[in-house]
């Protein structure tokens, strides 16, 4: 089991499962060749024994050449939500923010996309969810205007505002609730920002969303 981190509160959340949204983000979109907007988030999970948090190391699968980071505002689900209404009740069922790093391998995943496979074993190794620690949404609330930010050895390498989301927070509550029921501890990665790119053993990775939370990492 794994506890999340939150920031002026002794709230504990013990982590779920991890929902992972797809393409959120226009010119990511484009930069992994799909031009067409997808109708409906695209969505895939992770194991909360994944997770491991900032000052944690991200330890590199040896059946891969290209680990490629993903920058994430990830959303913390605070009570039982299924089939959402309207905006406003999945919007309740937000409790908090942090900022993670969706970890990928490319071109494991690549080679699924291109044989019908599931993406499994190039997105739910152990180390491949890294997160911050959580700020609460009575502590702070989410304007959207907030840049989300990675350095990788100290240069920027991604570098968005939060409004270029496709599908806006509650927008992707209300969307999973539809699918699968969220529960307390649930984990959102809402996807990336465009920029990826491959980091090897060594890199140190530092992960921000302004106003909201800090992570850093190394890869081993
Ligand atoms: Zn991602």
């Amino acid at each position: 089991m794994k506890k999340i981190n939150i920031r002026n509160s002794s709230e504990e959340f013990i982590a779920g499962k991890i929902v992972c949204v797809g393409r959120n983000y226009e010119e990511h979109a484009r930069e992994l060749g799909h031009n067409e907007p997808d109708e409906f988030p695209i969505i895939f999970l992770k194991p909360a024994s994944n997770i491991i948090f900032s000052g944690e190391k991200v330890v590199h699968p040896s059946y891969s050449n290209n680990l490629h980071y993903e920058t994430e505002l990830v959303l913390l689900i605070g009570e039982t939500v299924k089939d959402a209404k309207d905006l406003d009740e999945a919007e309740k069922a937000i409790d908090g923010y942090g900022v993670g790093l969706d970890m990928t391998l490319r071109d494991i995943q690549n080679a699924a996309k291109d044989k019908g496979d599931p993406w499994t074993i190039a997105k739910c190794f152990d180390t491949a969810a890294v997160l911050s620690d959580f700020i609460l949404k009575s502590e702070y609330r989410l304007t959207m205007n907030e840049v989300i930010r990675l350095k990788v050895n100290g240069e920027i390498r991604q570098n968005c505002s939060l409004n270029k989301m496709t599908h806006t927070p509650a927008q992707l509550v209300k969307y999973i609730s539809s699918v699968m029921t969220l529960e307390k501890g649930d984990l959102i990665y809402t996807g990336t920002p465009a920029g990826v790119s491959r980091v090897v053993k060594g890199d140190k990775l530092e992960a921000e969303i302004s106003l909201v939370a800090v992570l850093e990492t190394e890869i081993t």
